[in-house]
């Protein structure tokens, strides 16, 4: 059996209660669904003195349209299942509709928040594993109690992958984080979130939480999709993910949008490093129509050239390599199919 560390539990009923308790308690995680820190505290990842419970936080639940925003309002804690069958979410916003779907399982799910999996911890075979698999190795890594990097022996730095499944997909659609801390609230890109350091991998500052993601209303017509390669049907982490997302000159609800040519292209891929890869020099599918089979052959060698997968997480690094181009080019071909 796996045993909890022992700690207390703090439930705060509002934003700025979070945050007090946050100051209040150094060390102190916050725990949402519970889903992913409670394993990692079942291997004893970490021993916080306090959680920070946000079940109790209504301020954080919710979706709705801000027209004065011009965006979708996610609460940090909205669960997967009620994303996954938001009927907003799904006409707008479908990729990240059919991600949120895609994560584990129902249960897991019912259970886990948008919040959670935006700040979900870097995932390495290396460290998410019991203690005493970590003592067997020599005494962990850079990620745990050790010194040493099993992935990139000669690296100082960690380069555990971010897993989540809605991260490239939420980057795709230019989705802005909100943060409330002891200075107040800010926004910012997603994107500009992360980075490449998978034992801090978030730009979150000391004692602030997430309290929102905003998508903003797409302005024309809109192809997206998101590609999840995994060796089970269920309860599996991605091993390969591509978020795929191309706007037509057309309107929203253009019945003809699909002859439309392309006016831009954002493709992000998981599952690499402490933070997504977004794909550059994709302008050459600038123009063109999404069935012309030229898109999916540039979009998926962009893929292949620029994405090199380590050994952070199982399955040979050059199979994935190309599962990563297969999958850019199947998904591409299904999107001009569905138009
Ligand atoms: C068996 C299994 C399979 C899984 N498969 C997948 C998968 O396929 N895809 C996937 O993406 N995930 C997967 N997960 C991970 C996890 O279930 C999800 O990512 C889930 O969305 C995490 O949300 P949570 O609310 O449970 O987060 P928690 O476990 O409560 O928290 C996760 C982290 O986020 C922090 N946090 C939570 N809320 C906030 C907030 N509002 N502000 C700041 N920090 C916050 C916590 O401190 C913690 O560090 C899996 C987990 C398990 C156990
Ligand atoms: S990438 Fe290296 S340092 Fe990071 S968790 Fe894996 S083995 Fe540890």
């Amino acid at each position: 059996m796996l045993r909890l560390p022992q700690f207390n539990v703090v439930s705060p009923e509002t934003v700025p209660e979070v945050v007090e308790a946050l100051g209040n308690t150094p060390g102190a995680r916050i725990i949402a669904g519970g889903t992913d820190l409670l394993p990692n505290l079942k291997h004893w990842l970490d021993q916080p003195p306090a959680l920070i419970s946000l079940a109790r936080v209504t301020a954080l639940r919710g979706v709705r349209r801000d027209e004065q925003l011009g965006a979708l309002r996610i609460g940090a804690g909205v669960t997967l299942s009620e994303l996954a069958r938001h009927p907003e979410l799904r006409a707008s916003f479908p990729s990240l509709a059919k991600s949120a779907g895609l994560v584990a399982s129902p249960m897991i799910r019912n259970m886990g928040t948008i919040g959670g999996n935006v700040n979900l911890d870097t995932r390495c075979r290396y460290v998410n594993q019991t203690e005493f698999w970590r003592g067997a190795i020599g005494g962990g890594c850079i990620k745990s109690e050790g010194n040493v990097c099993h992935v990139v022996p000669k690296g100082r730095n960690c380069v555990a992958a971010m897993s989540s499944d809605n991260v490239p997909v939420l980057i795709s659609l230019d989705a802005t984080i909100v943060q409330a801390g002891p200075e107040g609230e800010r926004e910012l890109p997603l994107a500009s979130y992360f980075h490449a350091d998978g034992t801090a991998h978030t730009r979150a500052k000391p004692g602030e939480l997430t309290t929102e993601l905003r998508l903003p209303l797409p302005k024309t017509a809109r192809r997206c999709d998101y590609i999840k390669w995994c060796v089970r049907r269920s309860i599996d982490f991605p091993l390969v993910s591509v978020a795929l997302r191309f706007d037509l000159d057309a309107a929203p609800d253009a019945a003809d949008a699909d002859q439309a040519p392309i006016t831009s292209a954002r493709v992000v891929v998981g599952v690499l490093g402490a933070k997504p890869r977004e794909l550059k020099k994709l302008d050459a599918v600038l123009g063109k129509r999404l069935a012309d089979p030229e898109v999916a052959r540039i979009v998926s060698e962009a893929a292949h050239k620029q994405c090199r997968p380590l050994a952070n997480v199982p399955y040979e690094i050059n199979y994935r390599r190309q599962m990563i181009k297969v999958h850019t080019r199947r998904g591409v071909e299904a999107l001009a199919r569905a138009g």
